[in-house]
This record gives C-alpha cells, structure tokens and sequence, in this order.
C-alpha cells in the first residue's frame, strides 16, 4: 500500500532537499511531478487539482523561497496538505447517545461489510467493554444473515435471533427491542449490499436509518476499487448521512487513490481500515501516520 506513490514522492523531495536555492520553477516542476505520481495513485482528479493548487500556491508563497532551508520547507507544506487531505480530525466513534446506539453499515455487495461489523462487534467488545448485539437486515442475498451469525460465533459477539420472512425494518426494530429489553450498549446493523448501487438498495437503507436513527453510519468500501471506491462513495454520501468510512483490504496492494480521496469526496473522515481477512484485522486510521509514511 502507497510503496509506489511514496516512492515517486521522496524522488521529488529528495531533490527538492539537496538543493539549497529555490525558484518557483523548482517548485512549480516538483509540483507537477506530485501531480503525476497522485493520479498514478489513483487518487481523483478534482481532490489532485485542489492538493496540488493548495501546495503550490503555498509554497511560492510565504518566503518560503527566501528562507534558509526552502526544499525541507515546501516537504512540510505537502506533509501538511497530506494530514489535511487525509483527515486531522478525530476518528473515534461516537457512541455518546441513550443506549442502545446503533450503528448502520453500508456498502456494496462483496466490499467486505458482514466481515467488518464482525470485527466492529468484536473490538466494541473486548477493548470498549461495550454490550454488543449484532444483526444482519440481508433479507436478499441468501445466507447472508447466516454469515454475520457464523462470524458472531467466532468473535462471541451475539447475534439477533432469525426470523424467516421477516423484512428489514422490521429485524432492525426487533434488534432494537432485544437490545432495549436486555441492556445492551450498541447494535450493529448489517444492511444489504447490491452489485452495484440502485435505487432500490438506497431507497431501503434510507427506510432503515430512518426507523433505527444510527449514531453511527459507515460506508464500508474497499481500497482495492480504486477510482471505483471513490464514485461508490460519492454516491452513497450523497444518498445517506454517513458519519465515516472504513476502507477494507488496506493490506493489499491497492495504490492509495481510495484512501487519499475519501475525505474529499464524502465530508467524512476514514474511521478504520481492515488490514486481514481475520476478525481482529482491523485498525483505527491515523492519517498523520499515512503521511509520514507516505512522505517515507
Ligand atoms: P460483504 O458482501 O460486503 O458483506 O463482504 P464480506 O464481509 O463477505 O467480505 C468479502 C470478502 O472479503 C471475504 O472473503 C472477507 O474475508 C474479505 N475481507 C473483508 N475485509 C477484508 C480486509 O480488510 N482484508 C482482506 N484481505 N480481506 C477482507
């Protein structure tokens, strides 16, 4: 993840560095190698125009040029522009209402959403001794409710109870009954994925967040997508409230377009990446720390 993008950008910085003087030529031909080695990233062309516009205009301007150490100086002002990009806000969830709080998780079919509210599940458990009941509203796509009770299983997060026939509103109610009834701290609801997004997906979804107010909805997406990941998102923020995004399969080799995009595209920060198929792959998202190692 990002070996390539970061790569190409120490090349850029490291010559930046080794000069002591600085034109605005440096820098406007540093800048446009950033641009290149972004869009090779896969990053989105508008969130690339506005990076690159920001930094550049920032370092030519600002003495920047003038000062003693011009090259460490303009590294800065990317490193910045990076944490910015990527989200400086806190990522932590926000759980801070009557319980139970419910959390949605949404996304297309197969962007590793049933395995994320597993891993969810079980680190609201074990690290925030948090009382957690999970349930699958996957009434389309067979076996899916079985899926989230097998990963239940395996993470001993409880799971709802199924109920053959039974639609989604319906099950999130029910969900927020058992949890009501029995004391439960958070509810994690398991929505349908498509394909691809369609109106009736939408459409659903709206129904549930709309009956189950979430604290929390998710957009789950996979980094592997690339620019794919990024229209996904678009369109699914434009449709839902999302309070974040989890990017999955961070530990493969997806070039870093997705998770330097999202931010940009969605208003929402990036809350936690998956980093394994296992249930404990899954880590808060530091974007101070993909700066650094982004910028090596
Ligand atoms: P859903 O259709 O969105 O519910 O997707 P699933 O949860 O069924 O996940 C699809 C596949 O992706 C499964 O084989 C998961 O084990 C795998 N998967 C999910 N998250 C990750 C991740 O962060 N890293 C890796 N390597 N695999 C993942």
């Amino acid at each position: 993840m990002f070996g390539s993008l970061s790569e190409r950008l120490s090349g850029v910085f490291d010559r930046l560095r080794g000069r002591g003087a600085l034109t605005e030529d440096d820098v406007r031909q540093a800048m446009r190698e950033v641009r290149i080695a972004l869009l090779e990233a896969d990053v989105a062309l508008p969130v690339v125009r506005d990076f690159v516009s920001k930094i550049t205009e920032k370092a030519i301007g600002h003495n920047v040029l003038k000062s003693v150490t011009p090259g460490q100086q303009v590294v800065k002002i990317v490193y910045d522009a990076l944490v910015e990009m990527l989200g400086s806000d806190t990522s932590d969830l926000n759980l801070a209402v009557n319980p139970p709080a419910v959390i949605l998780m949404v996304g297309l079919q197969g962007s590793g959403k049933t395995t994320t509210s597993a891993k969810l599940g079980k680190k609201l458990k074990e690290k925030d001794h948090k009382k957690v009941l999970m349930a699958s509203l996957d009434v389309h796509r067979p076996a899916a409710q079985e899926q989230l009770a097998t990963l239940g299983q395996q993470a001993d997060v409880p799971t709802l109870p199924i109920i053959a026939g039974q639609q989604p509103v319906e099950i999130a109610q029910r969900a927020l009954t058992s949890a009501r009834l029995q004391g439960y701290d958070v509810v994690i609801l398991d929505t349908a994925g498509r394909l691809h997004i369609d109106q009736l997906l939408m459409d659903e979804m709206k129904a549930v967040a709309d009956s189950s107010q979430p604290a929390e909805t998710l957009l789950v997406v996979d980094a592997l997508a690339g620019q794919d990941a990024v229209n996904i998102a678009r369109s699914f923020s434009e449709q839902v409230d999302l309070t974040g995004v989890i990017l999955t399969r961070m530990d493969g080799d997806a070039r870093g377009g997705a998770a330097l995009s999202m931010r940009a595209v969605t208003g929402k920060p990036i809350k936690f990446v998956g980093t394994s198929e296992k249930l404990d792959g899954l880590s808060p998202f530091h974007p101070d720390r993909v700066a650094n190692r982004i910028l090596g």
